[in-house]
């Protein structure tokens, strides 16, 4: 189900730049910062939502596209799929994109449920120390990837932040 060919890589050529097959664009973390904190200076609070419902739906997509999965909807019951081998390919993936190193510790392929952690966490390190998590881009790209992984409706909160002077940043995925 998951393509041998599949390009975990970073690919960049031709003014034409791939993550794993997607389209991708790098920025600087400079940018995202600021546009973040522009962001939350406009709507305040809210400001998260926005960032994660564009990661969420953007990367159920892609996962799915990664997984040769049309949409949420194409499951069928008669086709096995290996979730933790699709959640390992997911995780690689991640782990190219400069968001800090992700590390999968519970994974409950019932339930569904996982629990991973984030270190070196790039985003927080653009703040000031805060009482509020800032990895809402995380946090929407695992919600996504889980969507794509379960083909169930899936959310992600962030548990702890660099941000908030925790030692790194933790995420609980579940059901929505
Ligand atoms: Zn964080």
């Amino acid at each position: 189900m998951i393509d041998k060919d599949i390009k975990h890589e970073v690919i960049i050529e031709d003014g034409k730049t791939t993550i794993a097959g997607q389209r991708a664009m790098l920025l600087s973390v400079k940018t995202i910062a600021t546009q973040q904190k522009e962001l939350e200076r406009l709507v305040g609070e809210k400001w998260g939502e926005v960032v994660y419902e564009a990661e969420r739906k953007a990367i159920q997509e892609a996962a799915l596209q990664i997984f040769g999965l049309k949409q949420l909807d194409s499951f069928t019951k008669g086709k096995t799929f290996d979730k933790k081998r699709m959640v390992d390919t997911l995780v690689d993936i991640f782990n190219c994109a400069g968001y800090g190193v992700l590390k999968l510790k519970k994974f409950d392929e019932k339930k569904p449920y996982a629990l991973v952690t984030m270190e070196k966490s790039t985003i927080p390190q653009e703040y000031e120390k805060r009482n509020s998590p800032v990895c809402f881009r995380v946090a929407g790209i695992l919600a996504g990837g889980a969507e794509a992984v379960f083909m169930v409706p899936m959310k992600c909160k962030e548990t702890k932040c660099m941000s908030m002077g925790d030692s790194h940043c933790e995420f609980e995925i579940s059901r929505r």
